[in-house]
């Protein structure tokens, strides 16, 4: 490794902003991430709107809380997918802009694996399956030559996203996973749809009957029963990876990943096959720009190097896709 480097990271895959600024050393300089409102859900074009309207703002506030000046950046990243294509291309216009003007480096990231990266980091895991939860994606992944390796996945929606569905549904408010776990420490079990396929999982049925169950059950019963259902749904897919990969860590990654009551049913699980648990802390788990710049170094350190012809977005970037040159 070269001197210290200095990589702005930009993320921008949904309804967050993310602009993270972070050092070859592994220090966080700025993390800032803004929200647009999930009102009815996400609106891809909206959301996007609502990127570029504060992609200055939030990248002036990024160097200002690093008390840097955008000259002092080295390494301009940005999350290349997966992601909703409108808000993909604002966040890849912005960095494209970055490198031209300043002459610095490009490097296009894949949003899984950042989220993978910026969780070892912080929580020194050498070599985790990672169970990868969030507003749009649900896998379990592990490395294992040369690739971070897809073992299971959902078929359908996200587990974030069928929990966040329900709660508007139920007209909770926003954030979803938030209200529906605080709901759930009041209720009790009933059968829910519990699908899984092989190692995948499909969330779509569990939403609908959820909904449904709702009309005659009380709501912290059914939160409760949506919960325990899904959870458990993840447990027995991680479970199964983690005797097939054969790692000893169990890692967390994504903004459902904050859920006590997933960190505890996975803790269990882990503890019963002698593997070490790890969450990353709260302020990475959900979308962020830091770890999107984390991943720029990791990529630009073993030698990535991107042309701006190479950087167009991908919507269905697979975490299996890359090649993994930094471990
Ligand atoms: P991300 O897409 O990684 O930024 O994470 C956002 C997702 O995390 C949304 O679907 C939220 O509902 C979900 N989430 C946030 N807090 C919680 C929680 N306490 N329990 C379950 N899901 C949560
Ligand atoms: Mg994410």
């Amino acid at each position: 490794m070269e001197r210290n480097l200095i990589c702005l990271g930009i993320e921008g895959t949904a309804e967050k902003l993310g602009a993270g600024i972070v050092s070859s050393s592994g220090k966080i300089l700025a993390n800032v991430v803004k929200y647009h409102s999930l009102v009815g859900g996400i609106h891809p074009r909206e959301a996007a709107q609502h990127h570029a309207e504060n992609m200055k703002a939030t990248l002036e506030q990024a160097l200002q809380n690093a008390s840097i000046g955008l000259g002092d950046i080295d390494i301009v990243a940005f999350s290349q997918g997966p992601g909703l294509g409108p808000c993909l291309r604002v966040a890849a216009v912005s960095a494209r802009t970055i490198s031209l003007a300043k002459k610095i480096p490009i490097i296009g990231v894949n949003h899984c694996i950042a989220h993978i990266e910026i969780g070892r980091l912080l929580t020194k895991a050498k070599d985790p399956l990672t169970l990868y939860v969030s507003g749009g994606n649900t896998q379990v992944t592990a490395y294992t030559e040369g690739r971070y390796r897809v073992f299971g996945e959902t078929l359908d929606i996200a587990i974030g996203n069928c929990i966040d569905q329900f709660a508007r549904e139920m007209k909770l408010g926003s954030p979803g996973g938030a209200i529906v776990e605080k709901l759930a420490r009041s209720g009790s079990y009933f059968e829910l749809p519990y699908v899984v396929k092989g190692m995948d999982l499909s969330f779509s049925g569990l939403l609908t009957a959820a909904i449904e169950a709702a009309k005659k059950q009380k709501i912290e019963d059914v939160c409760y029963s949506l919960q325990e259902t899904a959870f458990s749904m993840l447990v027995e897919v991680t479970e199964r990876a983690l005797a097939h990969a054969e790692k000893k860590e169990v890692m967390l990654a994504g903004g459902v990943a904050v859920n006590r009551r997933l960190q505890e049913m996975i803790a269990l699980m882990a503890r019963e096959h002698n593997a070490k648990f790890l969450v990353p802390p709260k302020n990475v788990l959900g979308d962020n720009g830091a770890m999107i710049a984390w991943l720029g170094i990791l990529m630009y350190d073993s030698g990535v190097r991107h042309k701006i012809e190479d950087t167009m977005v991908k919507q269905r970037f697979r975490t299996d896709e890359v090649e993994v040159k930094w471990r």
